[in-house]
């Protein structure tokens, strides 16, 4: 791609509209492109910077003469257009792809099925504490794109999505994280686990001998793709199951990370946030920071002070000694099932929503053990309903969340937790799984 070439657009959200800014600046000629509507901010955007767009509808004449066309993550690859595209030979890439053709900065990567936003946000309070001029992007808060504009970072930390990973061609992250695998967006993926976790891996697929690739080494998925293909960056497993040579691990209720001849230690008990999966997140967010040299002993307040992010097991009251948990991000089986495993007293769950082709038997000894109700919020409980019922004995329908809690406080007793982990997405009642959460906190806050 070369300057004054034209770069086409689609979709003008905050991906498209932090690319068009960046190509602009760089001397392209820009055209955004969105089948919906482009909300009247992202709107005034690209009005103030002159950049040419449209919305409800794609001008074909115009897309179709694109030297390079940039598609947004939501798009997804059977969209007709994106077809089309494809079938001439117009190149599609993404917006991590082109963004980081135009910065030197070192970047770290982190990608898995779950925990990617805790453990971005998590990796960037370490480096910013650290002293490093840091900035987060990709899947969260502002693009990668439009922070590449800026031209002010020298170092990234990015949330990648499977979707940035599939228009990468050179895209090699100087740190690659890998947080685990479990099935989620197949319907973007022909159905086929496989091809999601070749998706994935793509993030490796251009780092060379000085890079390092950090992963779950408990994760069956992982260590099974990894024996079967190669990987040219250094490998940095960590794991809660296993003492390792290198990487990052459990011992006496420590973590430990040993990197060459670098030890780092610190009480498990001591972390901010809590649950085995978060032990995960808090070691390779950790990893990241011990390759780029920050202090021990910042990494060790960072992780004490560090509280998690919106609506990732977010405690938000105690009522009559009830504590109410917003999950609300559990979108999936396996997000619920570490947020179930992290409950130690008798809980009532709030679950459901729409339904993404759940297999629930992986949960039920955890819901054996813990849940005492179970109260289903969605348009369709059958499945929850059919897969629970032989092991919780009160399972109530409710198609609000003000009836939702209301249950909840009625049925909580002393000692207990009122869960939101809805393992289900929220498009059934909800704008999102942000309404979803902050409906939850509001309802929980009225009680
Ligand atoms: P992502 O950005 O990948 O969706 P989040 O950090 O937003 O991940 O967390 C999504 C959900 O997954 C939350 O319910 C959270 O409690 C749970 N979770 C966080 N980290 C992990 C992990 N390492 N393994 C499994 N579940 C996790």
């Amino acid at each position: 791609v070369s300057r004054k070439s034209k770069i086409v657009i689609l979709g003008g959200g905050e991906s498209g509209v932090g690319t068009a800014i960046l190509a602009k600046k760089k001397g392209f000629q820009v055209f955004v492109s969105d089948y919906g509507k482009i909300k009247e901010k992202y709107k005034q955007v690209l009005i103030n910077n002159e950049i040419a767009w449209e919305d409800e509808g794609h001008s074909e004449e115009k897309i179709f003469s694109a030297d390079v066309v940039m598609k947004s993550p939501g798009i997804p690859d059977k969209a007709p257009i994106v077809k089309k595209l494809r079938e001439v030979g117009i190149k599609v890439i993404s917006e991590i792809e082109f963004a980081s053709k135009y910065t030197e900065a070192t970047i770290v990567g982190i990608t898995g099925s779950n925990g990617k936003t805790t453990t971005a946000s998590l990796t960037f309070e370490l480096l910013k504490n650290g002293g490093l001029n840091v900035a987060l992007g990709g899947n969260i808060g502002k693009s990668f794109a439009e922070q590449v504009s800026e031209e002010k970072y020298e170092n990234f930390v990015l949330e990648l999505s499977s979707f940035q990973l599939d228009g990468i061609e050179d895209f090699a992250p100087h740190i690659a994280v890998l947080t685990n695998l479990s099935p989620d967006h197949l319907d973007r993926y022909d159905y086929k686990y496989e091809n999601y976790i070749a998706s994935k891996f793509r993030i490796t697929m251009n780092q060379t001998e000085a890079d390092y690739f950090i992963y779950d080494a408990d994760d069956v998925e992982i260590e099974k793709w990894l024996s079967k293909n190669t990987i040219k960056a250094q490998l940095l497993p960590f794991s809660v199951k296993k003492e390792l040579k290198q990487g990052a691990f459990k011992k006496d209720n420590q973590i430990v990370i040993k990197i060459n001849n670098t030890e780092f230690n610190m009480p498990i008990a001591t972390i901010g946030i809590q649950g085995e999966h978060n032990v995960k997140n808090a070691m390779a967010a950790s990893t990241v920071a011990t390759l780029l040299k920050i202090r021990k002993q910042t990494i060790r307040e960072s992780l004490e002070g560090f509280q998690g992010v919106e609506h990732r097991l977010e405690k938000v009251l105690k009522i009559n000694n009830v504590m109410y948990i917003n999950d609300s991000k559990a979108t999936n089986v396996n997000a619920t099932f570490f947020a179930l495993d992290s409950m130690e007293n008798p809980t009532v769950w709030i679950v459901g929503g729409v339904d993404k082709g759940n297999d629930y038997s992986e949960l039920l000894p955890l819901v054996n053990e813990k849940v005492k109700a179970i109260i289903c919020l969605g348009i369709d409980n059958q499945k929850i309903i059919n897969a629970f019922g032989n092991v919780v004995d009160t399972i109530v329908e409710t198609d609000s969340m003000q009836a939702a809690i209301k249950v909840a406080y009625r049925l909580a007793e002393r000692n207990n937790t009122v869960l939101l982990s809805p393992a289900c997405a929220s498009f059934d009642l909800f704008e999102n799984y942000e309404d979803r959460g902050r409906q939850f906190k509001e309802a929980v806050r009225n009680l």
